[in-house]
């Protein structure tokens, strides 16, 4: 494919997400000097942002890795090697995390889901209770699955664990939930908030975070598995004066210092109803092709994302090739054991009403292209729900 292309690509998979144009050139600007006053004056900025968007008055630690590093960092700093604890496999980004917690040498009880809920709190609830020596350390739960489309009810997760009157901690990735859909790591108590860079930030991948609660804190002062590079101790120590232990990611901090004042200036309850709104007519298309929602909860519907089923025998890969190649278009693919079976139509970060139409008229001059089997009419079905009052 050496033809130019005219115009815009559309990447719409749920993350990497499109960067704003002010974003990009925050991050064109030269290189600071990470140790001199400038760069300081920039990380004391951000960290304030990212307290405002965590949602939290405490510390939020910023690593230069991807989302995954951030995952590590949560486990390593507040649990001991052979500790147990409870996850639940919601789909593909759970059983990363799982797979991790398990090479790091915990002793992970997993609750299996069907892959077309969130994490069940009373589930979670029930394996809590019969724990009546305390044995489990950490509950983690992904608050929004990006291989589903299904949100889990935190606060509800919170109130089983209480219930319970259990101590294990409270961990949960907001990977591709955060600054998007309602969430609140202080106000929920939440004990560690994992985040990353590339999806509801409009960044580039590159940062993730740890948004870090009281008694996390209290557990990292005893807490024994090895670590070093993702150590809060050097992190925490030079925050209040804008210093980190190693050489920080300065040009996306600059990107990051103004997509939180972006964030801001939209107001974050407006960037969460925009994040519904869009979720609300992509599902309406997919209802009007005839398509399955891979997500079977309404009260779980995602905001940042939508995972179309496809019919028996067609394949998902091939209709996002065909996408790619006629409209120059990126869709998510089906991760895990939902390859080739469904597609996820990314509707976060940076985007607006008609850059959701042109996505959705692209998915359905696709589905025509492809003889996939359904009914026309979808993207008037998300123009009546965007044209809404
Ligand atoms: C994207 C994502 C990850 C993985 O993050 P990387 O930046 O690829 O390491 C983990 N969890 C969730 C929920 C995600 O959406």
């Amino acid at each position: 494919m050496n033809a130019r292309r005219p115009g815009r690509h559309f990447l719409q998979i749920p993350g990497p997400t499109n960067v704003p144009d002010r974003v990009l050139h925050a991050i064109a600007l030269p290189t600071l000097d990470h140790r001199g006053p400038e760069f300081a004056a920039l990380a004391l900025t951000v960290q304030a942002g990212l307290r405002r968007v965590f949602q939290t008055s405490g510390p939020v630690v910023t690593y230069p890795a991807s989302g995954t590093g951030a995952w590590e960092a949560a486990l390593v700093n507040t649990l001991n090697p052979g500790d147990r604890v409870l996850m639940v496999r919601t789909g593909q980004f759970a059983t990363l995390w799982h797979a991790m917690a398990q090479r790091l040498g915990l002793d992970v009880v997993l609750l299996e889901t069907d892959w077309r809920h969130g994490a069940d709190p009373v589930a979670i609830g029930a394996v809590l209770a019969d724990d009546r020596e305390g044995r489990i350390r950490a509950v983690c739960v992904v608050h929004n699955e990006t291989s589903t489309g299904c949100v889990t009810d935190i606060p509800a997760v919170r109130a089983a664990i209480d219930a319970a009157r259990h101590p294990a901690l409270l961990l949960v990735d907001t990977i591709s939930s955060l600054a998007s859909i309602p969430y609140r790591h202080e106000a929920w108590g939440v004990d560690v908030t994992v985040a990353g860079s590339q999806k509801g930030l409009m960044l580039p991948p590159g940062l993730s975070f740890n948004a870090i609660g009281p008694k996390a804190l209290a557990a990292s002062e005893r807490a024994r598995l090895p670590r070093s590079f993702w150590d809060w101790g050097p992190m925490l120590a030079g925050m209040e004066r804008g210093n980190f232990p190693y050489t920080p990611a300065t040009n996306l901090l600059r990107g990051l210092a103004e997509a939180l004042a972006m964030l801001q200036e939209e107001g974050l309850e407006a960037v969460f109803a925009r994040h519904a709104r869009h979720g609300a007519a992509t599902r309406a298309a997919v209802e009007a092709w005839g398509l399955e929602v891979q997500c079977a909860d309404p009260a779980a519907y995602s905001g940042t994302l939508t995972g179309v089923q496809l019919p028996e025998g067609q394949s998902a890969d091939a209709l996002r090739a065909l996408i790619l190649a006629r409209f120059d278009m990126s869709l998510g693919a089906g991760l895990g054991r939902l390859a080739d079976r469904m597609f996820r139509i990314g509707h976060l970060g940076d985007i607006n009403d008609l850059t959701l139409l042109g996505t959705l008229a692209g998915v359905e001059m696709g589905l025509a292209l492809a003889q996939v089997p359904h009914r026309p009419g979808g993207v008037n079905a998300a123009m009546a729900v965007l044209a809404e009052a």
